[in-house]
């Protein structure tokens, strides 16, 4: 599948409406979900992943400073037992990603709670120490730092993960610097997507495997109007493509999206993982409940040894 004209059009879908200054971030199902926001007017991040659901429909959260995020869920500690920095861009990705450690820095000395980032960026060695260093604070506070690297796809359709997002290769390379660091190391293959084969992403679990504390995945929400359609499927949507509607339990933009479940993908995937004895899953939350029933131990024995 070659980069068309018509796979180029939704780069530059830009959906930069962010939530109300009441209601800035996400908060619900015990997690908060905050990010550094838009890059700016004109992007909402700095990478381009034809597959993002923040192109259309989802509302970008506010663009708030660390200090104004740290200060907006003071009040709110007892709604929510772990923080997300993720949601609606990457909150890492150059040129904010000194930024981006300032706010898990700041989240980490401010709350008593497990967080959990998501990225798609390469970390540079003082940007792997302040992590480092994070990870300390977390960990004295009894709590667990989970980094999860995006990896949904290795070799094929390279033109869904336009420059300058950083090659697979470079990315599975954090997962082992998240692991050697003593973060929960997470290999995120989110969303599964119908253009990559699940070769492939038994391919990705197997190079990962020694060095992976968590495989996630996801259902792939594309918008009713279609602009993620249009950039996954240039040359139209397979026929057999079967899709269901549902609105998103970690967002309240009440949209109903077209959802592609990934079913035989999600089967194929969970009963390789479990034949490598790694821990799957599609939704986050078991994930931090089987971290958390490990105890600390866990992470303290793994990185003694
Ligand atoms: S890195 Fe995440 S937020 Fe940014 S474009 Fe890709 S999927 Fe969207």
């Amino acid at each position: 599948m070659g980069a068309s004209p018509s796979s180029l059009e939704g780069h530059r879908v830009i959906n930069c409406s962010t939530r109300s200054s009441i209601s800035p971030f996400f908060i619900g199902n015990d997690r908060a979900m905050v990010s550094l926001g838009p890059l700016s007017s004109e992007s909402h991040c700095s990478y381009h992943c034809a597959f993002c659901y923040v192109q259309k429909g989802f509302n970008s959260y506010a663009k708030l400073s660390v200090d104004q995020i740290v200060n907006f869920l003071k009040p709110r500690k007892s709604e929510f037992s772990i923080i997300y920095v993720s949601g609606d861009t990457d909150s890492f990705a150059p040129p904010r990603t000194e930024e981006g450690l300032a706010l898990l820095e700041a989240l980490s000395e401010s709350f008593d709670c497990d967080l959990m980032f998501t990225t798609r960026t390469v970390f540079n060695e003082k940007d792997l120490k302040s992590l480092k260093e994070t990870q300390e604070t977390v960990l004295e506070n009894g709590h667990f730092l989970f980094g999860c690297e995006s990896i949904t796809r290795l070799r094929s359709v390279p033109q869904i993960e336009p420059k300058p997002i950083p090659s697979p290769e470079a990315r599975i390379e954090m997962l082992r610097a998240f692991w050697r660091l003593g973060l929960i190391s997470v290999l995120t293959m989110r969303p599964f997507l119908p253009v990559v084969p699940v070769e492939e992403y038994r391919e990705i679990i197997n190079i990962c495997r020694p060095f992976v504390d968590i495989v996630l995945g996801e259902v792939l929400y594309m918008d009713p109007e279609g602009v993620v359609e249009r950039r996954l499927f240039p040359n139209g949507a397979p026929e057999n493509l079967r899709l269901a509607l549902h609105k998103m339990d970690f967002d309240d933009n009440g949209i109903e999206w077209k959802v592609w479940e990934a079913k035989r993908v999600e089967r194929e995937v969970r009963d390789y993982c479990n034949a490598q004895e790694i821990p799957f899953f599609m939704r986050s939350r078991p994930a931090v409940e089987y971290i958390r029933k490990k105890g600390l131990a866990y992470i303290r024995q793994r990185s003694a040894s």
